[in-house]
């Protein structure tokens, strides 16, 4: 009797006992047996021309069929499931054939198996890994989606915030000027002060969440014009002065290679991104505490270094204070305010800089060996700023080309 012959006699009891092992139910029996006789037939052909390749069809649709819960669980089941009925299948052989028939049609059997194994292992893991991708594809547009209506929230709040904050202050105008002359000045001249400072910091927040929402959307357009670094940081040291006395801290600022020398991009931006740097400096250090400045020219760039010994920032947190919305922990225990001791903020103002500064194809990261409330270990921010001879646009290149001139002699020689 051949192999196949051999195979075809214990057909029956094969289908049976395999039918009475894999499947419990009676409408599931009915469907097993239909898979099984199916099986079979292909076990046959590969029995007959001695190519185990003809059950990948029947594999494949097993593995394929796997439903979710199987698709995330960590063990498979179609491998215990192919064990059983290789077990039943050897079961059957040693039972209904001759030792002699049984171990030649094991032998042609187990190469049929080893494959099935390792195939649907293969398609098994093959379906995991694209469930997987198509499950972070889905988590990714999410965050997308999420991301976009976050941003989306905050360009409309901002902006409807805008028009009531616009009439409380045209009121308070109108009620200081209208109080001019009466007796009671001091303290409604006070009152009106508190008023104000409320909703120029209002303001402040307002016009940080317009720029955040300019930024995440590539939206903020730059000015481009002559810049002078030497000359935003004078601007900015004028503006802190104040706030620097308040905390009785001393900025220097060094006379580094590339500060005073011209370079195209946006004043107006670029002195807000330094002064949320050097601001977040002051409101970081303690009271008498030190924050210089410092730089050096490289090719084609300038470094600006802003160099604090306040309370130093956790490796972990360099990368998270960029993102917006950041606020460590230990900053939030304090009131909030510009530039007091630890003043917490709505976390936009890194994340500005950044934006700004990648805006102009710069780059910003900070170096801090930890956070240290009591020995002040310090921060120093490096801000890399592009040095560009001429403005990106040939409109505003044409406009400034007389100091383009001035600045690059050798260039119209
Ligand atoms: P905020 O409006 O809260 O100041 P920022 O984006 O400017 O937002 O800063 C985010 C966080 O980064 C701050 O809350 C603070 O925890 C941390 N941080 C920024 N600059 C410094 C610094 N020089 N020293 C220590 N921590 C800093």
């Amino acid at each position: 009797m051949s192999e196949v012959e051999l195979l075809r006699k214990i057909r029956p009891t094969w289908l049976s006992r395999v039918v009475q092992s894999t499947a419990h139910g009676a409408g599931v029996r009915q469907d097993i047996r239909q898979q099984m006789e199916r099986f079979f037939d292909l076990l046959e052909q590969t029995v007959e021309s001695g190519d185990p390749g003809w059950l990948d069809p029947m594999l494949v649709d097993w593995a394929s069929s796997m439903t979710q819960s199987d698709l995330e669980s960590e063990t498979s089941h179609l491998t215990p499931f192919l064990g059983e009925v290789m077990q039943t299948t050897l079961a059957v052989c040693q039972e209904q054939l001759e030792p002699a028939q049984a171990l030649s049609l094991i032998n042609l059997l187990i190469p049929s198996f080893t494959h099935a194994f390792e195939k649907t292992a293969q398609t098994e893991v093959h379906n995991r890994i694209r469930y997987a991708t198509d499950e972070l594809e889905s988590v990714r547009q999410d965050i997308e989606k999420l991301d976009r209506s976050k941003s989306d929230f905050i360009a409309v709040a901002a902006h409807e915030l805008k028009t009531p904050l616009t009439l409380i202050e045209g009121y308070s105008a109108m009620l200081k000027d209208s109080l001019g002359s009466q007796a009671a000045q001091e303290t409604e001249a006070a009152l009106l002060g508190g008023i104000g400072n409320g909703t120029r910091r209002l303001r402040e927040i307002i016009d940080d969440m317009i720029d955040v929402s300019l930024i995440d959307n590539n939206l903020m357009a730059l000015n481009f014009q002559p810049v002078w670094i030497s000359r935003l940081l004078i601007a900015l040291g004028n503006e802190l002065n104040e706030a620097l006395q308040e905390r009785q801290q001393k900025l220097t600022v060094e006379p580094f290679p590339g500060s005073n020398q011209m370079s195209f991009g946006d004043p107006e931006r670029l002195l807000q991104a330094l002064r949320n740097v050097i601001s977040n400096a002051i409101k970081f250090t303690p009271d008498g505490g030190t924050i210089k400045i410092d730089g050096r020219l490289l090719p084609g760039f300038v470094e600006v270094l802003v160099i604090d010994n306040g309370i130093g920032i956790d490796p972990d947190d360099q990368a998270i204070i960029f993102e917006k919305f950041a606020r460590l922990g230990s900053s939030q225990l304090h009131s909030s305010g510009k530039t007091k001791f630890k003043g917490g903020g709505p976390g936009l103002g890194l994340h500005i800089s950044k934006g700004i500064i990648d805006a102009h194809g710069g780059a910003i990261w900070v170096e801090s060996p930890g956070c240290d409330e009591m020995n002040f270990p310090g921060s120093t921010f490096h801000i890399l700023l592009p040095m560009r001879s001429e403005p990106p646009d040939t409109k505003t290149a044409r406009l400034f080309a007389p100091l383009m001139d001035q600045a690059n002699p050798i260039k119209t020689s």
